[in-house]
């Protein structure tokens, strides 16, 4: 893929400080600011050129704020549509999580090249954030998306999925890029972080497909 991704800026590794540091809360006031507007238009330039990538904190490219995004594709494959633009989240909080958790199997990250994990999460949270136009919203997630919640989240306190996972295991990369390559709807995360977990309460089950229109991606966890 030869795609242009202007604005495009590296993505750190883990070890780089700023990977590891809490971030600071953006000003509301700010938000409209070009210069938040830029940072938002490089994590989406950025968070683009990567085949897999399904969100981008913004300490990802050394922008020590709380700012993450998240693939319009992730919404486009729970809505059965096309086009869906990305979602920008800003000072985003958790203000509620499921007491239901699960050991979800195959996660990975733009920063942690190239491993892969099980990492203990809750299946279902609320997140409260203001959008890139400085509104404040409030939005219930399962599956996928309150995964990617929590592990964006994360990033913005300075925690790297590797620094809670377990069974972390190295992938070859040219592996995992053939992979996507094969897939039918192009650019989807890697096959690893696709959507199947292993429920740690039934050690025999294997690994359980979610259809994540089953769903509800805007109704609130239950606890
Ligand atoms: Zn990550």
């Amino acid at each position: 893929m030869t795609h242009d991704h202007a604005g495009a800026k590296e993505i750190l590794q883990s070890g780089h400080p700023v990977l590891h540091k809490k971030a600071a809360p953006v000003p509301v006031q700010d938000i409209r600011s070009p210069k938040i507007q830029e940072v938002i238009k490089n994590m989406i330039a950025t968070l683009e050129s990567q085949a897999d990538g399904v969100g981008l904190a913004a300490p990802q490219i050394g922008i020590p704020l709380r700012i993450f995004i998240v693939a319009g594709f992730v919404f486009d494959r729970m809505k059965k549509t096309t086009g869906s633009p990305h979602e920008i989240y800003i000072n985003p909080v958790i203000t509620k999580e499921s007491k239901e958790k699960k050991w979800l199997d195959g996660e990975g990250c733009l920063s942690v090249r190239w491993l892969y994990g099980k990492v203990y999460r809750s299946t279902r949270v609320t997140l409260e954030a203001y959008d890139y136009q400085g509104n404040l919203r409030s939005r219930g997630a399962a599956g996928l998306l309150a995964h990617i919640f929590q592990h964006e989240v994360d990033h913005l306190n300075g925690i790297l999925f590797t620094d809670k996972a377990k069974d972390l295991q190295e992938f070859d990369p040219e592996e995992i890029k053939e992979e996507i390559a094969k897939r039918k709807d192009g650019h989807f995360n890697t096959p690893r972080f696709e959507i199947s977990e292993s429920q740690s309460d039934k050690p025999d089950s294997g690994l359980v497909q979610i259809d994540l229109s089953d769903n509800e991606i805007d109704s609130d966890p239950e606890n």
